[in-house]
């Protein structure tokens, strides 16, 4: 599904990415964990499409098809999500009025009519379910005045809603209590599916023992340093990353 070879990527002329090479194959959750600065969310950020990085080499491909020659909308049609480690706030646009232009949107780009009101409203009240996110939110304005925590279930949330083909989840975890960290866990278990691929970057291993990664890669200074299963982000909560730091340096 998705194919990433050699990608090398800069900004103002520093390099940060210096190399990455993975691939990941539909139904599989991959990790990247790493200390801070390594480049995780850079690389988050072009996959979505950031224009403020620099490509300069390698490519990336997501089903067949040169990422790089698709504009960010053109990526989001075709599936993939990002979730933002800041959620935006947009007042005076209720949750589930923007939810529903998405969802519908989100539809025709797959070739399906538009959802009816009915319809939605059931998706809705089941897929919050999923998250704990209170119905009462459904109604407010986008984020607008949200708890932490209930910015990042309704992040789930709408992620659950739009049924993208890839999820990048960047640091999702960062800030929240063991609630919402299960609830955020559950609500992508319960997005499993053969057809639908994760890639969860986090600091911590702690989310890791919710969501059970299929591979785990370990990133430090802008490379992919060591790859295993889910037993290696066990092992980087013992050791930590001093160890793959001193490898790299050396
Ligand atoms: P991580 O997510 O692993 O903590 P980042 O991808 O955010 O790491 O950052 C990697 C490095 O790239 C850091 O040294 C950071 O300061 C630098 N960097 C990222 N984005 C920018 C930017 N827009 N301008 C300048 N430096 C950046
Ligand atoms: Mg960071
Ligand atoms: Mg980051």
């Amino acid at each position: 599904m998705l194919k990433i070879n050699n990608l090398h990527a800069s900004v103002e002329a520093t390099e940060i990415l210096k190399g990455i090479d993975f691939e990941m194959g539909p139904g599989e959750v991959h990790a990247i964990m790493g200390p801070n600065g390594s480049g995780k969310s850079t690389l988050s950020k072009i996959l979505a499409g950031d224009e403020s990085y620099e490509v300069t080499d390698g490519s990336v491909t997501f089903d067949g098809q040169d990422l790089f020659e698709m504009e960010p909308e053109e990526r989001a049609r075709a599936g993939v999500f990002l979730g933002f480690q800041y959620p935006v706030e947009i007042p005076g646009v209720s949750n589930s009025y923007f939810l529903k232009a998405a969802v519908n949107a989100a539809r025709e780009a797959r070739g399906e009519g538009e959802i009816d009101p009915v319809s939605f409203l059931k998706m809705a009240r089941e897929r919050a379910q999923w998250v704990k996110l209170d119905e009462s939110l459904l109604s407010r304005p986008v984020n607008a005045g949200f708890s932490g925590g209930e910015k990042k279930r309704n992040e789930i949330f709408h992620m659950a809603m739009l049924e993208p083909r890839l999820c990048i989840l960047d640091e999702t975890d960062s800030g929240l209590d063991i609630d919402a960290l299960r609830a955020v866990a559950d609500g992508v278990n319960s997005m499993r599916d053969p057809q639908r691929s994760f890639l969860i970057i986090t600091h911590y291993q702690r989310l890791l023992s919710y969501i059970v990664p299929d591979h785990v890669h370990v990133m430090v200074n802008g490379r992919i340093v060591r790859s295993g299963g889910k037993e290696l982000a066990e092992e980087l909560e013992r050791t930590g990353y001093a160890l793959f730091e001193d490898e790299e340096a050396a």
